[in-house]
């Protein structure tokens, strides 16, 4: 199997690149955001809660997020891998991923790590915004905070792959073709 942590702060291009890398090499993809906008779509209780701390650009609990994970993997069973966008994002997360793998034999094969530079993060999240309506790209000071949660909540989890040797940074700027080819280089030489 093959799984791949995408990784980098929010606007790096998770999810676009994750929608080409899936079709690429047959994966499925497990995007934590995506799911949680579908609970508060659906109006669950699950989704009603996250939405306060989506809402503020904060995380959502860890053991929400591990569950929905535990879940989508569980019902994907004979999938070829997954590509994990969003998740873990905190050291917590990465643990009980691990944990989950483990009982599954079928470990984490790498964390493709995009980088970005800031200006680039905010101007590309502010024009998502005015696209796609969402609430936490259009507002500056929710982005600027969803920012400094990731630089003190998640780039910790980079060591933690870094430990196990699974650690890629992967040059995030550019066209969405070249990193793209950058992601696929990566993957290929595994
Ligand atoms: P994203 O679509 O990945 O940018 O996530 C949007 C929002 O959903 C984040 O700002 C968090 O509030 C929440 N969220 C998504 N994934 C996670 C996660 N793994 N852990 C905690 N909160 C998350």
């Amino acid at each position: 199997m093959l799984n791949i942590v995408l990784f980098g702060p929010p606007g790096a291009g998770k999810g676009t690149q994750a929608a080409r890398l899936l079709e690429k090499y047959q994966l499925i993809h497990l995007s934590t955001g995506d799911i949680l906008r579908g609970e508060i779509a659906a109006n669950s209780p699950l989704g009603q809660a996250a939405k306060k701390n989506m809402d503020k650009g904060e995380l959502v609990p860890d053991e929400v997020v591990i569950g929905m994970i535990e879940r989508k993997i569980d019902a994907n069973s004979a999938a070829n891998g997954f590509i994990f966008d969003g998740f873990p994002r905190t050291t917590a997360q990465a643990l009980a991923l691990d944990k989950m793998l483990a009982t599954k034999g079928t470990p984490i094969s790498v964390m493709l790590a995009l980088e970005v530079e800031k200006q680039e993060l905010i101007d590309r999240l502010l024009l998502r915004g005015k696209d796609s309506g969402r609430a936490d790209d259009q507002d500056q000071s929710i982005i600027e905070n969803r920012i400094k949660v990731y630089n003190n909540e998640t780039t910790p989890v980079k060591d933690f792959y870094a430990a196990q040797r699974k650690y890629q940074g992967v040059d995030g700027m550019g066209t969405i073709d070249s990193i793209f080819n950058r992601l696929c280089c990566a993957v290929d030489n595994l």
